[in-house]
């Protein structure tokens, strides 16, 4: 498989460093407010790399933070601590922030059928590892104290710009909401990796460290949470674009320099979700959430099925005419499979057939995830001279990658087809059969099924479910 990565600016063939092992390290939301639909953009694009490389065989770890402190509003060392900024907004304490937004942010990703990574750490339970390894990196003469914060030198590293030339514009994002520029820094990009003297008098979240008392920065809790789940030698890492200067360049210096080599080999960036008015940001304030799309009427899976039909590396605008254009294909998609599955097909899979389908399709993602063919593939196998059973099976294949939930909202829509003309006293009558079935009460069960025969109704069990007709 085929992986587009930033450090080396190629697509490269994807190994990694033990045989059938990946270790994958995610950057986590950082839980101010509610992951706006752009960030999910990147969680979905990453939940599909992760599950492609389940599906092809490799046994993936993957290990994600969750940013609950050290983030400011800038991404480096300046303007207010977002978390801070949040309880302030809400009059909330930062914790309440935290455990709130983190609990948005997974049912979000539930609705988007996006998996929970298999660790997912909070930043503040990691503090002491964090202290440990800024001792280290002290000891090893790669930080400094300065004006009360402990800071990373820049300087000491013989090349910092991994991911390659930065713009003097980007330079400037430690500085770029109109906050003074940072005294105590030696070079301009040094970055905090523990703020002792706070300019922040009211952080609500402080701990004691051999610095004095303080927080830590934001780069240095990626690092050590990736190290200590994952250990020193990293396959993949994964984020948005944005992050990957400063974020994921001072990843980069700070565990190099404590482990003494390469850390990680494959940087995977999704690139932005943007609207009319440019990249879509939380601290712009006015952004679209999962529940905002739910309450125009949209089924969050519609969204996924928006951001696979675009390349992860190309940016893409959202507006809701795209969204409803995805809809309808979407929709089609699935009364497609539902009419497959009511065919009720016996024929056995045609295996030579699936193969060469399933080839189509393994052959899109093994080129760098390119989700948009690898649903050209889907619709070939729609349309493709086989058999149900086939079609239906790789549909289902695919579906492991895609997760777009096809199977099952085919069967709900078989279900609300033929359920639009039974009135509500024999629908009720049979959800109490269902129950009486699922509780192992067949005596019931059977009798509720003469109750409702008895007022003109047949009930049938179908692959896709209890139906109801009339006599
Ligand atoms: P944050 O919660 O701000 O730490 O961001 C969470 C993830 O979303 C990071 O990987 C960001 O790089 C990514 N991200 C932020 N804005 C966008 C956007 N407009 N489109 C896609 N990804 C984004
Ligand atoms: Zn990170």
């Amino acid at each position: 498989m085929q992986i587009y990565n930033t450090l080396t600016h190629k697509k490269e063939e994807f190994v990694p460093n033990t045989a059938g092992k990946v270790a994958m390290y995610t950057c986590g939301p950082t839980v101010y407010h509610y992951a706006h639909i752009g960030n999910l953009r990147s969680y979905i694009m990453e939940d599909v790399l992760e599950k492609y490389m389940r599906y092809d065989g490799l046994d993936v770890k993957r290990v994600m933070n969750i940013t609950d402190v050290g983030h400011l509003t800038s991404d480096g060392d300046t303007g207010d601590d977002k978390m801070l900024k949040g309880a302030k907004r809400e009059h909330k304490t930062v914790m309440e922030i935290a455990d709130f937004y983190t609990k948005a942010f997974f049912d979000d990703c539930a609705k988007l059928n996006i998996k929970t990574p298999d660790v997912v750490q909070p930043a503040t339970g990691m503090i002491d590892e964090f202290i440990r390894v800024i001792g280290v990196l002290i000891d090893k003469g790669y930080a400094y104290e300065a004006g009360g914060n402990i800071y990373f030198d820049t300087s000491k590293l013989k090349q910092y710009y991994v991911f390659g030339d930065v713009s003097e514009e980007d330079l400037e994002i430690g500085v770029r909401e109109g906050v003074e520029e940072d005294g105590n820094k030696r070079n301009k990009a040094d970055f905090v990796l523990w703020f002792t003297k706070s300019k922040f008098d009211d952080q609500e979240l402080k701990w004691d460290s051999p610095w004095g008392v303080g927080y830590p920065g934001w780069h240095i809790e990626c690092s050590c949470i990736s190290m200590k789940n994952l250990g020193e030698y990293l396959d993949i890492h994964c984020g948005g674009i944005d992050n990957a200067f400063p974020h994921h360049t001072n990843e980069i210096a700070q565990s190099e320099s404590y482990l003494g080599h390469k850390w990680c080999n494959y940087w995977f960036h999704v690139h932005h979700l943007n609207t009319a008015g440019g990249k879509m940001s939380k601290s712009k304030g006015e952004f679209l959430t999962v529940s905002g799309l739910e309450s125009k009427g949209y089924d969050p899976i519609v969204y996924r099925f928006f951001c696979l039909q675009s390349h992860y590396r190309k940016s893409l605008v959202f507006s809701y005419e795209n969204l409803d254009n995805a809809k309808t294909a979407y929709d089609k998609l699935v009364a497609r499979i539902a009419q497959l599955t009511a065919e009720n097909d016996t024929a056995p899979v045609d295996k030579a057939k699936f193969d060469e389908l399933k080839k189509a399709f393994t052959d899109a993602l093994d080129n760098d995830i390119n989700t948009a063919l690898g649903i050209t593939a889907l619709y070939d196998v729609l349309k493709a001279d086989t058999n149900a059973s086939t079609k239906l099976a790789l549909a289902n294949d695919f579906d492991r990658v895609l997760s777009l939930g096809l199977a099952e909202h085919a069967q709900k829509l078989a279900q609300s087809d033929s359920q639009e003309d039974i009135p509500a006293e024999i629908l009720e009558l049979a959800e109490q059969r269902t129950a009486a079935r699922k509780a192992k009460d067949f005596a019931k069960a059977d009798a509720l099924r003469d109750e409702i025969a008895s007022k003109g109704f047949i009930i049938e069990e179908t692959r896709q479910g209890t139906k109801i007709r009339r006599k």
